[in-house]
């Protein structure tokens, strides 16, 4: 490669769509994956299924890619688990963008480091014309790439938040980590079905990854007499946490919500409002008990399954001036599109290398990272994110410029922030409704 490549963090679905974009306009690129395969992430819930089907969740401009290598396309309405998105899209994406003239993906590379080529983030001069700097471990031996541009996606799976509500973690979480499970358990397996049969199990959370939780332990709780849930909501109700239902425009996350609420109305699950963990003791039995910050405990605990999202790690690129938003850690003209606390309905308009851009030209971050701790990110977003991304490191400024893409809505209010506002108060008030963003060139 005669001049620096575009360095793209992360083989998940958003860093190969990104690839796949600069092979579509002839750019050099690299993708620089720590795990040991394509969506290395994905794989880890592999036994979770999408809500989307398989017609938005690959990108039009990887599928062509695809496409002439020979790949037959998966049936667009079907529903893929998270092993069908890497073993039948994903890992082959790579591995066509592989066989490329102008692309390289690297397993087994972790990027610990970027910055610009001989400047520290202190140093303005010559900075704009000095490309990228990019620290990278591989088998124990690290090396520096450079890059013309860098296109962070990282994602935030490895940062989950804790269970502790304050965003610390609770006394005595770490101490009881061994009963704690951070992600939605697969419950095929019989080792972790036989962890979660005929238990008390308590579930912090009210996202989709809940939802799962619940209408899977639910189903547990059918087979399995005993099994228990204990489920922890910080706001008054939870009559808010089930997502649009029928308003929903994609129909299997309705669907999702609409079982979750079935199990949380049915014996099996006690619903325990108003409960902000603060600590996790062990009794002399041996179980758990919870306790909030009012002193309100419950108790009995044989489990906790802590799905309260995820935050990004911003360390390997703190060499670099970013523009992030306070609250959510995302870029800082990206965070108002996308707030639950400033607009909870769930509907987040299409953006890109504009809104994505940080005070460093040339660096951008994007897919489920670049979203910070807001949780409404849709892979449909990410390809729109790429695209324009790609366009503006290629000079194509109006490509980059142009909106392609309408999103699904959820058709829900009460998303998950403002947990302690009244229920009605979001979507009613029209100042809450965001303005379409204008593009300028
Ligand atoms: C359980 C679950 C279900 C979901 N369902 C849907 C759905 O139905 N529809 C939808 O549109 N979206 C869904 N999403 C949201 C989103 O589309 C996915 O999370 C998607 O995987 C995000 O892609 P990504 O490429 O941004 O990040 P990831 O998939 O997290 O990929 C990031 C990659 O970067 C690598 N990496 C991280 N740090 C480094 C580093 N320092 N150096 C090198 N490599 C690194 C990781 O190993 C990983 O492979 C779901 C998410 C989850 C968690």
């Amino acid at each position: 490669m005669s001049t620096p490549p575009l360095v793209v963090i992360g083989a998940g679905p958003i860093g190969l769509s990104a690839a796949a974009h600069a092979v579509s306009r002839g750019l050099d690129v690299v993708v620089l994956e720590a795990g040991p395969q394509a969506a290395s992430s994905v794989l880890e819930w592999a036994h979770v299924r999408l809500f989307s089907p398989w017609s938005e969740v690959i990108d039009p401009v990887a599928a062509t890619l695809l496409v002439g290598c020979g790949w037959e396309p998966p049936e667009p309405t079907a529903y893929p688990s998270g092993a069908d998105w890497a073993a039948r899209y994903l890992q082959p994406l790579a591995d066509a963008l592989d066989a490329t003239d102008h692309a390289q993906v690297h397993y087994g590379a972790r990027v610990t480091g970027v910055s610009r080529q001989g400047r520290d983030r202190l140093v303005d001069d010559g900075r704009l014309e000095a490309p990228f700097t990019v620290l990278v471990t591989t088998a124990g031996a690290t090396e520096r790439l450079t890059a013309r541009a860098v296109i962070d996606a990282g994602g935030t799976w490895a940062t989950p938040n804790p269970l502790g509500t304050d965003g610390l973690p609770a006394l005595g979480e770490h101490e009881a980590a061994r009963r704690i499970s951070y992600r939605v358990p697969d419950l095929r397996d019989v080792a972790t079905r036989n962890r979660y049969a005929g238990r008390h199990v308590a579930l912090a959370g009210t996202g989709a990854s809940a939802q799962t939780v619940l209408a899977e332990l639910g189903a547990l709780a059918d087979s399995e007499p005993g099994t228990r849930v204990s489920w922890l909501v910080r706001r008054a109700s939870a009559s808010g946490s089930f997502g649009g239902g029928t308003d929903d425009q994609l129909v299997a996350r309705g669907t999702l919500g609409d079982q979750a609420r079935r199990v949380a109305g049915s014996g099996v699950v006690r619903t325990v409002t108003g409960f902000r963990t603060t600590g996790v003791g062990t009794a002399a039995d041996g179980s758990l008990t919870l306790t909030s910050v009012d002193g309100q405990q419950v108790g009995g605990i044989d489990e906790i399954i802590a799905v309260t999202g995820f935050r990004p790690d911003h360390t390997v690129v703190g060499e670099l001036r970013l523009g992030l938003d306070p609250v959510l850690q995302a870029p800082t003209a990206l965070a108002p599109l996308i707030d639950p606390n400033l607009h909870s309905c769930g509907t987040v308009y299409p953006h890109g290398a504009t809104e994505l851009a940080h005070p460093e030209p040339g660096f951008f971050l994007a897919g489920m990272k670049s979203y910070g701790r807001a949780p409404s990110f849709l892979a449909l977003t990410g390809f729109e994110q790429v695209r324009s991304i790609v366009a503006a490191v290629a000079g194509d400024r109006e490509a980059a410029e142009r909106v392609e893409l309408v999103l699904p809505e959820t058709g829900v209010c009460g998303g998950a922030g403002a947990f302690d506002a009244p229920e009605d108060s979001c979507c009613a008030a029209e100042s809450d409704i965001l303005p379409m963003p204008v593009h300028t060139s």
